[in-house]
């Protein structure tokens, strides 16, 4: 039965599959839902016309309909723009030739009041690239099925798979690098999740809904891939709780103080939560890694290795899918920054310091791999059910 392949502790962590379903259906979801449409955590600065430094060809989106709608100029909140003067429109470019998709690509230095520009040794994203920079409204580009297929989509796939991260035969590794696999999966089967749970059914009369048979398919029938999917839960969620101080104490200000305040309570609600401390205190234990006497040179190793994923992104040949591929990959480098790059044993003394788009894709990681955990947890058993039956 579904319930019996997902009992006891999740690998690798310190928390069950029972108290990760209830603790994220009753606490954790319904507060990252509200928190991910705050003016501060919806809009994403993204870079998302760029060169693909692996293969030529790819990196320009070709797809018409996986296009990602950015944000019109009204809806952008006044305190991210420069004084509209000396702006030419050749500034704002349309996509489509739709006026509510005009691309915004005015930032302004305030935006980042009280956020640093350092360099996150996990990833490739550069911010300080302004000129390239967009922000996108992620509420009005939610991730799901675009009709990415074919050799350009595996061929990201698998040069993240065999070139970064092999997968593993089981027992021959060394856990930091089955981290990297199961985060890596973990984050792949989340995707496929959304894929599943917001599928164009039927082009002709443009009807969304479920495909639970595609659920099953790349998800449900390889009960590794919904493990990894509740590590790499239990692995974000730890990150966000490890850095709760910080994220407490962070400038969230959108020139609205009532937004603001909202989302400061939002945060603090997830960050310090009582319920969460007494069911799962440390959802996943980062001190237990780079132990051996190896473990400076396999760190170095391992962030290139996640560097080169993060740079994969940049070929993923359609816009909305390299959007939430960047965001997703940014999130999970903030992760593995503050699990294992701030005060550990080799890094006492060094302050925690995050740049308010690693915070943002932190946040909005954590909420899409909540609601991919919803939805296996909900449609796993019956979805199983009618595959049997079928
Ligand atoms: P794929 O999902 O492409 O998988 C390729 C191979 O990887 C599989 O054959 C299997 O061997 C292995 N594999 C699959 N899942 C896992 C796992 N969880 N763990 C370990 N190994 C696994 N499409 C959309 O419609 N919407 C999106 O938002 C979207 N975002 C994407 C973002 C990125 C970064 C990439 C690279 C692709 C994205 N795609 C998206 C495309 C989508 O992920 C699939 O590639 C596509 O739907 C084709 O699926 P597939 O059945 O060929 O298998």
């Amino acid at each position: 039965a579904y319930s019996d392949k997902y009992t006891g502790i999740v690998e690798d962590c310190s928390c069950g599959y029972e108290t990760v379903d209830s603790l994220n259906e009753e606490l954790l979801h319904p507060i990252l839902q509200e928190l991910v449409t705050t003016p501060f955590f919806r809009y994403f600065k993204a870079k998302l016309w760029c060169d693909c430094p692996f293969w030529p060809d790819d990196g320009m989106c070709r797809l018409r309909d996986c296009s990602v709608c950015e944000c019109p100029d009204n809806e952008f909140p006044e305190l991210f723009k420069k004084p509209f003067a000396g702006l030419s429109t050749d500034d704002l470019i349309c996509q489509e030739g739709k006026p509510e998709a005009v691309v915004d690509r005015t930032l302004d230095s305030k935006a980042f009041k009280g956020w640093v520009v350092i360099d996150n040794p996990w990833t490739n994203d550069d911010e300080t690239d302004n000129d390239e920079m967009t922000y996108v409204n992620l509420q009005l580009n939610p991730e799901r099925y675009t009709g990415y297929v074919g050799p350009s989509a595996r061929r990201i796939w698998e040069a993240v798979y065999t070139e970064n991260c092999p997968r593993y035969p089981s027992g021959e590794i060394c856990p930091e690098k089955r981290v990297l696999y199961k985060l890596i999966s973990g984050l792949h089967a989340s995707i496929s999740v959304h894929i599943a749970s917001d599928f164009l059914l039927d082009e002709a009369t443009n009807m969304w809904g479920q495909n639970l048979e595609l659920l099953h398919d790349r998800v449900l029938r390889y009960p590794d891939r919904v493990r990894n999917l509740y590590f790499t839960f239990l692995f974000v969620l730890r990150a966000v709780t490890k850095a709760a101080d910080y994220l407490e104490q962070a400038e969230y200000s959108t020139g609205n103080p009532e937004d603001d305040l909202k989302t400061q309570s939002l945060v603090r609600q997830l960050v310090y939560n009582p319920k969460l401390q007494a069911a799962c205190p440390v959802p996943f234990d980062e001190a237990k890694l780079w132990k051996g006497e190896s473990g400076p040179e396999l760190k170095q190793l391992i962030q290139k290795q996640f560097r080169n994923i993060s740079a994969l992104m940049d070929c993923v040949g359609c816009e909305k899918c390299r959007l939430w591929g960047k965001l997703q990959v940014l999130g999970l480098g903030t992760a593995l920054q503050i699990l294992f790059s701030v005060n550990g044993r080799d890094h006492v003394n060094q302050p925690l310091q995050m740049q308010r788009n690693e915070v943002i894709a932190l946040v909005n990681l954590l909420n899409r791999l909540s609601e991919s955990i919803i939805f296996v947890h909900e449609m796993g058993p019956s979805t199983e059910n009618i595959m049997k039956s079928q």
